[in-house]
C-alpha cells in the first residue's frame, strides 16, 4: 500500500508518529485532515475501455472506499513492516471467525489457547466443527510443549495473549517457532494490547486479529474488527474477505479511525490507571490475587516484561471465598463501575466470570469469585471511593 502524500519523512517514524499522521492523504482530502466517510456501492468507469479494463482506484463499493483505505493505512502504519494487508470485518468475532475461514479446510486440525475468548471457542465448536475442521485446545503455558500437540494436518495455532478474563500469558515467539517448523499459521487475538503495545506480526504471529470494537474504537460507540497479515497469510485472508463478502459500514470505518488517533495516550493512561488499580487491589483484605500480567508478582510478568511494550486497563481479581450474595452486594453497590460486557472505552467496567465451566485442557480452580474490571478515564480516588463502598457492603453481607 501507498504511503500517504503528505508524508514527506524519508525515515521510518515512531509509532506514535504513526498514528496520528498515516492514512492522511491532503490532497486528495482537499485540505481537509480528515478523510470523509464515503457512503458508496456503485463507483463510475469514465470509458467502456476503462470498465473493461476494470481501470480505476476503486471497483465497487465492496472492495473499498477511500475511508476504508485511510483506515487500512493507519493500521498497516501501526502493525509493521511485516504486515502485507489489513482486512476490516464488521466485528472482533467476525475477524476471528473470517481469518480461520481463510487459512482452514474441511480435514484440517486447530490449535486453540484454552483461555481463548468464548465466542471463538463456539465458532471452533460449532460452525468448524460442522465443516470438517478439528480443533484441540491447549494449555495457555505450554510453550514450546505444544509441539507434542501438532499433527501432520494441522494447519493453523490460534493464541490469545493474555486470555481476556483469566490473563494468562502465552510464550507467542516459542509457540510460533514450533508451529512454523511443523507448517501451521499463527492467528493472535491482540485485542488486550494492541498493536501499539504488542507487535504480534514482528514475534512470529502470521494473522494479527484486533476487536476494533475496545481499544481501537476507544468510545464505546462501534462494533468493528480488523485482521492484518504477513505476506505468508494476505493472500488467503483476502480471498476470504473477498468471496465471503466481509464489508464494513462507513461510519464505523471512520470511527475506527478517529479512535486510532489518540489511541496512544488513552492506553497510556489506561495502563497508569489499571496498575495503580491493580496494586490497590493487591492490599485489599478481601482480595486473594491480582491477575495482571504489568505486576512483578504475577506469573506472566517475565513474558510480558520481554514480549510487550506496555499493558492496557483491563485485569481480573480473584476474590477470597465469599458467597454470591456477598459478591453480588459489591456489584450492586458500585456506581462508576458499570456492570458490561466488552470494554476498551472511556469508562470502567466490571464483570463477575467463571470460566470452569468451559476450559477442556486446563483446570480453571481459582479458590475464590472472580471479577474482571476494565478500568477507564474516570478520576482514580473517586473509583477507590466507589470500590471502598462496594466492599464494605460485601464484608457486611459475607
Ligand atoms: C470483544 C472481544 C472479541 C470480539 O469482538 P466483538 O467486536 O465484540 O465481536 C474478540 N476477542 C477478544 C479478546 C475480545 O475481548
Amino acid at each position: 500500500m501507498t504511503r500517504p502524500t503528505d508524508d514527506r519523512s524519508p525515515t521510518p517514524l515512531d509509532a506514535h508518529t504513526e498514528l496520528v499522521t498515516a492514512g492522511r492523504d491532503t490532497q486528495a482530502q482537499k485540505g481537509f485532515v480528515n478523510p470523509p466517510v464515503v457512503r458508496g456501492s456503485t463507483v463510475l468507469y469514465p470509458t467502456a475501455d476503462d470498465l473493461h479494463a476494470h481501470r480505476g482506484e476503486f471497483q465497487y463499493g465492496r472492495h473499498g472506499t477511500p475511508t476504508t483505505r485511510a483506515l487500512q493505512q493507519a493500521l498497516m502504519a501501526l502493525e509493521g513492516p511485516l504486515c502485507a494487508g489489513v482486512g476490516l470485518a464488521p466485528s472482533g468475532l467476525g475477524a476471528i471467525s473470517t481469518a480461520l475461514l481463510a487459512v482452514l479446510k474441511a480435514g484440517d486440525h486447530l490449535l486453540v489457547i484454552d483461555s481463548v475468548y468464548r465466542p471463538t471457542r463456539n465458532f471452533c465448536d460449532g460452525m468448524l466443527k460442522r465443516y470438517g475442521v478439528e480443533t484441540t485446545y491447549f494449555d495457555p503455558l505450554a510453550g514450546a510443549g505444544i509441539d507434542r500437540l501438532l499433527r501432520p494436518d494441522t494447519r493453523a495455532v490460534l493464541v490469545e495473549a493474555p486470555g481476556s478474563q483469566s490473563f494468562e500469558m502465552p510464550d507467542i515467539p516459542a509457540i510460533a517457532a514450533v508451529a512454523h517448523a511443523r507448517g501451521a499459521l499463527v492467528i493472535d487475538d491482540n485485542t488486550w494490547a494492541t498493536p501499539l503495545y504488542h507487535r504480534s506480526l514482528d514475534q512470529g504471529v502470521d494473522i494479527s486479529i484486533q476487536a476494533a470494537t475496545k481499544y481501537l474504537g476507544g468510545h464505546s460507540d462501534i462494533m468493528f474488527g480488523t485482521i492484518s497479515a504477513n505476506a505468508r497469510a494476505w493472500p488467503q485472508v483476502s480471498e476470504a474477505i473477498r468471496l465471503l463478502g466481509i464489508c464494513t459500514g462507513p461510519d464505523d470505518v471512520f470511527l475506527a479511525l478517529r479512535g486510532i488517533r489518540t489511541l496512544a495516550v488513552r492506553l497510556a493512561h489506561h495502563q497508569r490507571a489499571a496498575l495503580d488499580m491493580a496494586n490497590w487491589f493487591a492490599t485489599r483484605p478481601e482480595v486473594q490475587r491480582v491477575l495482571y500480567p504489568a505486576l512483578a508478582s504475577d506469573p506472566g510478568h517475565a513474558i510480558w516484561k520481554r514480549d510487550f511494550t506496555g499493558a492496557t486497563g483491563l485485569f481480573s481479581i480473584v476474590l477470597k471465598p465469599a458467597p454470591q450474595s456477598a459478591v453480588d452486594k459489591f456489584l450492586d453497590t458500585l456506581t462508576l463501575f458499570g456492570m458490561g460486557y466488552s470494554w476498551g472505552g472511556f469508562e470502567s467496567l466490571v464483570i463477575p466470570f467463571d470460566c470452569s465451566s468451559y476450559r477442556t485442557a486446563t483446570t480453571w480452580n481459582p479458590g475464590g469469585p472472580t471479577l474482571r474490571f476494565h478500568i477507564g478515564l474516570e478520576n482514580l480516588d473517586d473509583l477507590k471511593a466507589d470500590l471502598e463502598r462496594g466492599f464494605d457492603a460485601f464484608n457486611a453481607a459475607g
